[in-house]
């Protein structure tokens, strides 16, 4: 497992626009947001690629998405509605390898895609 930039901000080694943190998981502002919110929620638990999620890890996922909710509740924007997104490896934009979870909310979204 390489370290990334997610483990720096787990650390707290460099900062981050952190919106919610508990013990198994930290969420915090996309740097370069796709939407009027991106936040993105990253595991504590050290985990490349959803390829490397193990059937024992799989309460981690649903961990991120239900911290999303909660989030988008919280934020008042969970009626209006949101995206979650989990990009795997190349062909799925995968650019930081350690898992995490976008949610995009905030505007009407386009629909997937090349
Ligand atoms: P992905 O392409 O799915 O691996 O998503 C990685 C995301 O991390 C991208 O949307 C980047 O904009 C975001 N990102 C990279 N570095 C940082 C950082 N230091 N703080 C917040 N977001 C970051």
């Amino acid at each position: 497992m390489s370290e990334t930039i997610f483990h720096k901000i787990i650390r707290r080694e460099i900062p981050a626009d952190v919106v919610y943190e508990d013990d198994h998981l930290i969420a915090f502002r996309d740097i370069a947001p796709q939407a009027p919110v991106h936040v993105l929620f990253v595991p504590k638990t050290d985990i490349a690629t959803l390829n490397d999620l193990k059937q024992d890890q799989a309460a981690i996922v649903g961990r991120l998405a239900h911290a999303a909710a909660e989030y988008a509740k919280r934020e008042g924007f969970a009626e209006d509605g949101y995206r979650i997104v989990m990009n795997c490896n190349g062909n799925g934009g995968q650019t930081v390898f350690q898992i995490h979870l976008h949610l995009l909310a905030g505007a009407q979204l386009g629909r997937f895609g090349t």
